[in-house]
């Protein structure tokens, strides 16, 4: 057999890909679902390289309400991912954010900390005394104003999160296939841009979609074909190419981010919560007396290099030790380099059908908060491809956004 048909393919098995199959198989067992995922040991997914934290501490309310959301499956996910008697064990602990702002970042920062208030979180604002008081540790606070607390916001064990989708997922029906798309099947030669009609209203974005061609199904590196009306991408750092094989150009990079594990001689007596200082850098404690540590920059390089240098954690022991002199001593444990899947638009998602191409889906861009968005983007992504009412109405993040080149605003990006 040369061919195979499905309902729905989804391109990657991270934690979108696995999310999505999930909810899909959970609101029709019927559905017949493919995963296509070329590497099941998720070495290089970003899922499994991530610093999975999660937190309401967004400026835009959509990503405060997807947050909202994870934090309630999370709560439940245990129970809810249970297979035959067997739960995942996902170590979910509220050790809180805390965001440190200086005179430049308090404007917004006042703004955020408004809209999450109404919004129902938790959040607390805290004087530069009270950031003292509560970690007395944090010695050097020069130049802060003032910092936001997230109590309920944390970290969990992402690979877990994501076997437990996956388990879930094939339990119900789905289908996990180790193997690589290679090409996406149109039924169209050429992709027209639509960029030059720009009018970027809806009605000219409805006449793309009438005129536009269909998905047909994928080409994996068997030699299989794999027919269904509906794929979605959710190739993580790779989305781009996956679309290019259309004739698509997705605004999504690479961009390689390092982690680092240290372990300080001064044994720190309580969790510290993750830490984000106004220059990006961040660090919280991790089991075994460790500290994690890390920091986005402007040189980080963009392709798939998953090279970790030793030379990056001079520059950031140095930030971590003027800030809080405790850590003076320390040693590097260990360490990774994963990769964000940085939409160049605006570092938001990017969710919804492509208006060219009827059927192609997209769950992409998500930079560096996308695990906590796993929850909330594949249940709305079976919203989108089941044509359920939607819980949450996540259509700002509409791929028409990158069609008509209309970038949304996130103050909140580490
Ligand atoms: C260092 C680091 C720290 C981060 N910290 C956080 C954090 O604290 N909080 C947070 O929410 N997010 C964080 N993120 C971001 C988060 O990890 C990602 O946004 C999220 O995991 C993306 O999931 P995904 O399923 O889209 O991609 P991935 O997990 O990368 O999965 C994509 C999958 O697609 C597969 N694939 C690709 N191409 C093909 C193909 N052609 N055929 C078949 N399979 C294919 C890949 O093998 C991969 O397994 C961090 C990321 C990094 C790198």
């Amino acid at each position: 057999m040369t061919s195979r048909n499905y309902d729905v393919i989804i391109i990657g098995g991270g934690i979108m890909g696995s999310s999505t199959a999930y909810h899909l198989m959970k609101a029709d067992k019927k559905i017949k679902v493919a995963v296509v995922e070329r590497d099941l040991s998720y070495e290089k997914a970003s899922t499994a390289l991530s610093m999975v934290n999660a937190r309401i501490q967004f400026s835009l309310k959509e990503n405060v309400q997807i947050s909202q959301y994870a934090f309630k499956v999370l709560e439940n996910f245990e129970e809810e991912m249970e297979v035959d008697g067997v739960k995942p064990a996902i170590f979910y602990r509220r050790e809180g954010n805390l965001f440190l702002y200086d005179e430049t970042a308090e404007p917004s920062a006042r703004k955020a900390f408004a809209m999450q208030k109404e919004l129902g979180c938790a959040i607390e604002w805290w004087s530069p005394e009270k950031i003292k008081e509560r970690y007395p540790i944090y010695t050097n606070l020069d130049g802060i104003v003032g910092g936001t607390f997230g109590p309920e916001d944390g970290h969990f064990d992402a690979y877990s999160v994501l076997m437990g989708y996956k388990a879930k997922a094939k339990s119900l029906g789905a289908e996990f296939i180790q193997d690589e798309v290679v090409e996406l099947i149109t039924d169209r030669g050429t992709i027209e841009s639509v960029k030059e009609k720009t009018a970027g209203t809806k009605e000219v974005v409805q006449d793309i979609k009438q005129a536009s061609s269909s998905i047909q199904g994928v080409k994996i590196a068997s030699g299989l074909t794999l027919n269904s009306s509906k794929v979605i991408n959710c190739a993580g750092a790779w989305a781009a190419r996956v679309a290019a094989t259309a004739g698509i150009k997705l605004p999504v990079e690479p961009v390689k981010r390092q982690v680092f594990a240290v372990e300080p001689e001064f044994k720190v007596p309580y969790p510290l919560p993750l830490t984000i200082l106004p220059s990006g850098f961040y660090f919280r404690t991790e089991t075994g007396g460790l500290l994690l540590l890390g920091k986005s920059m402007k040189e980080d390089p963009v392709g798939f290099d998953f090279s970790w240098n030793q030379e990056r954690f001079e520059l950031l022991w140095g930030e971590l030790y003027e800030f809080a002199p405790v850590f003076e001593s320390l040693k590097l444990v260990k360490g990774w380099a994963g990769l964000y899947a940085m939409s160049t638009l605006d570092a938001n998602a990017i969710l919804g059908e492509w208006p060219e191409l009827k059927g192609f889906y997209l769950a992409n861009g998500f930079s560096g908060h996308g695990l906590q968005q796993g929850p909330a983007v594949g249940r709305y992504m079976t919203e989108l491809i089941t044509k359920s009412d939607h819980q949450l109405d996540l259509s700002i993040f509409s791929p028409e956004r990158v069609l008509f080149n209309k970038p949304i605003f996130e103050d909140g990006i580490v």
